[in-house]
């Protein structure tokens, strides 16, 4: 199809780019800048809207348009409309008369063509430093910016748009070139003669209690480089230990929040992952999501069979248990590989520890040392006189004391480097934990990091950086919906969906996962389900989602208020069913490109059931207190039991005292009745809801 350039059809219909594209964006068009696309169609649309007087005092205000822009497309539209008339009673004179007549029409609303000089900044210029760049004093650049409706500070870092419209103002075509592009052309390829082994870097994961940060200890305090002079080592996040000669990294956090974060950011820091299993407990729900974080990410794992000295370990159970979930140990004749330990008397850990190397050994973990620094950011903490310090892990290159770094949104130059032990360093290499002191901001654990060449590159950098966040943050990041693989099956696309599934027991994850597969069957399409398991939607599995862009289904459970806030942010799609028939219809659907308008639930209230009566012949009525919002007469209602769903239905009376009423508000007590259904406990919650149409 045809299209335009914002810039272009702005230039044609004789108006500022701004209010082009705040025309644009008002039709529900996503707009990024001046070189943004614009179908033909809609630009000969918008003309024609612009070419009637009446239609743009109803379409639009000054607010949309500027009133500069607003008033002179009023008078042309205007000009125009009275011209018609005069050429229709004119019908008889010739076109060439007509012509003339246009010309000299329009001309008065058309200011005298500005011959605009060039200029190239770079993208996350300040406002200060393109009032430098443009010769204009920096209140009126402000001033000017102000006019056009942003309120900005001369530090703020300016949007492409604002740069190109102030261009506009002050007679300059402005192009925007972006500095990430110097860190591609940085990042060469490795050469194989330059590469050197590495440490691996190991996570630790597992259940609560079972022995994560017993195990990280136990193996710090007696494997340490160096002990420091006090005896008391500072947890930066991540340390590394010496096993004969060789070294290995641990991630000092235990817990899969760490992991899972870091690899939604898309680092990959991890290369082994030692899930810990308490022997007398045995695999437990984290140890399966543990399993499924390092399954999803790709990465080795090394069982830890742990509180092997406790009187009732029971070795042989939890291996049995592994084996049931496909990783059968080595003598058994599987693949998995298992060390039984002592977290707490150091039993085994040197084997652990050997077992990380041979592994290691056989993945061949290699690096470049010969190139600048590249890595991730492990953690940040603000200090008193030293400001920002941020432990990063360095995955490539060599780090060097005042090399300038860019570290996600921030950037500096390395006024100071420590050690995991605190020892001050020079320059520090691949697989190294560095605290590094110089950075002028905060960075995020997960964030990128790397070496350029200059203190002010890195500056740009992370400038033009926090503008793309702060832009996304506006336009939200979302991530694969069922919605969209309808759309992409209806493209005749191959559906590749991922899934992950919670539910209240589970017989209904089995009975959910083979409608599944049987669906994928009969559609050709490839459903995997990246992970399973029972009990409410949790933040970890908003997170799990977000980083590996599946839909979560919930069967018979909810997510927990945070983790529905986090999907919300993450753009992550959660669907709760209640039943099977359903889920499979809407899956298939989706699969086959036809995916039905879905009706979205809209929370109206909550309330806590304090009492229940029985009144003869009609039921058990529930003595409710509204906790939230109110309920009304016509509302469907969900009864929770222990954060389970246990009845999807409708309320069939309400009343307050002895008489019926509509609705009930928050902070009173009434009587619900649902219909067909009796089995109501005091202290179950109700949810009330109504189903809405969503808009696609
Ligand atoms: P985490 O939640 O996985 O980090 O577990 P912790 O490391 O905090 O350990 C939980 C509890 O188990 C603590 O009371 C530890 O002392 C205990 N523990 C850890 N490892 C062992 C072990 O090997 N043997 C015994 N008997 N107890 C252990």
């Amino acid at each position: 199809m045809e299209s335009i350039k914002v810039f272009e059809l702005a230039k044609k219909l004789n108006i500022s780019t701004k209010s082009v594209v705040n025309i644009l964006r008002d039709e529900g068009l996503t707009i990024e800048n001046q070189n943004s696309e614009v179908d033909l169609e809609v630009s000969k649309r918008i003309e024609e809207i612009l070419s009637n007087p009446d239609l743009i005092e109803t379409k639009f205000s000054s607010r949309v348009l500027g009133l500069e822009d607003y008033e002179k497309i009023k008078r042309s539209a205007e000009l125009k409309a009275k011209q018609k008339k005069v050429s229709k009673t004119q019908d008889k004179k010739d076109t060439e008369d007509k012509d003339i007549s246009i010309k000299t029409q329009e001309r008065p609303s058309r200011p005298e063509e500005k011959k605009l000089m060039e200029l190239t900044v770079p993208a996350g210029i300040t406002v200060k430093e393109l009032a430098e760049k443009i010769g204009k004093p920096v209140s009126q650049v402000i001033k000017t910016l102000i006019t056009l409706g942003e309120m900005i500070t001369m530090n703020e870092v300016l949007s492409e748009l604002s740069i190109s419209v102030l261009g506009e103002e002050f007679g300059y075509k402005i192009d925007v070139v972006s500095s990430e592009q110097e860190i591609v052309v940085a990042q060469v390829d490795d050469n194989e003669s330059m590469l050197e082994k590495k440490p691996p870097v190991v996570t630790i994961m597992g259940h609560v209690d079972h022995g994560k940060t017993s195990l990280l200890d136990a193996i710090r305090k007696t494997n340490i480089i160096e002990k420091e002079a006090g005896g008391i080592t500072q947890h930066i996040g991540a340390y590394q230990v010496m096993v004969g000669e060789k070294k290995i990294t641990f991630i000092d956090t235990p817990g899969h929040e760490a992991f899972t974060q870091m690899r939604a950011r898309g680092a990959k820091v991890t290369d082994i992952a030692v899930i810990v299993i308490a022997a007398n407990e045995g695999v437990m729900p984290q140890t399966i999501e543990a399993i499924n974080h390092a399954k999803a990410a790709g990465v080795q794992i090394i069982f830890a069979i742990n509180k092997i000295d406790l009187p009732d370990a029971d070795i042989d159970r939890v291996k049995r248990m592994l084996g049931d979930l496909g990783y059968t140990p080595e003598e058994w004749g599987g693949q998995a590989i298992m060390v039984e330990i002592s977290a707490k008397k150091g039993t085994n850990l040197d084997e652990l520890l050997e077992m990380i190397l041979l592994v290691a050994e056989i993945q061949d973990l290699k690096s470049n040392t010969h190139v600048s620094a590249s890595g991730v950011v492990i953690e940040s903490r603000l200090e008193k006189g030293a400001g920002p310090i941020a432990t990063v892990l360095i995955r490539k290159g060599t780090l060097n004391l005042a090399d300038s770094v860019v570290a996600g949104t921030t950037s500096g130059k390395l006024r100071l480097m420590l050690s995991d032990t605190g020892k001050r360093i020079k320059s520090a290499t691949s697989a190294q934990p560095v605290e590094l002191v110089g950075l002028n901001a905060l960075p995020n654990a997960g964030d990128d990091f790397f070496v350029v060449k200059s203190e002010k590159e890195a500056r740009q950098i992370a400038n033009e950086r926090s503008l793309k966040v702060r832009q996304a943050a506006m336009s939200q990041v979302r991530h694969l919906t069922l919605d969209d693989i309808a759309t992409m099956a209806k493209e005749g696309q191959k559906v590749e969906m991922r899934v992950e599934l919670k539910a209240d027991v589970n017989g209904s994850i089995e009975a959910i996962t083979e409608s599944l597969m049987k669906i994928a069957e009969a559609e050709n399409a490839d459903i995997k389900i990246i992970h399973y398991g029972v009990g409410s939607i949790s933040e970890s599995d908003v997170m799990l989602a977000s980083a590996s862009d599946a839909v979560i289904i919930g069967f018979n459970v909810r997510p927990n208020p945070s983790a529905k806030k986090m999907a919300l942010l993450e753009g992550v799609d959660i669907r709760i069913y209640t039943v099977i028939y359903d889920l499979y219809e809407d899956i298939k659907a989706a699969i086959k490109g036809m995916l039905k308008p879905e009706f979205e639930m809209v929370d109206v209230g909550t309330a806590e059931v304090r009492q229940t009566y029985k009144v003869s012949k009609l039921g058990i009525v529930a003595g409710c207190y509204v906790s939230e919002g109110e309920v009304r007469r016509n509302l469907n209602v969900r009864v929770i039991r222990n954060g389970k769903i246990i009845h999807d239905g409708k309320i069939s009376s309400l009343h307050r005292f002895k008489d019926d009423v509509k609705s009930v508000s928050q902070g009173f007590e009434c009587g619900i009745m649902i219909e067909n259904y009796q089995d109501i406990n005091v202290g179950d919650i109700m949810e009330f809801y109504t189903l809405q149409e969503k808009k696609r």
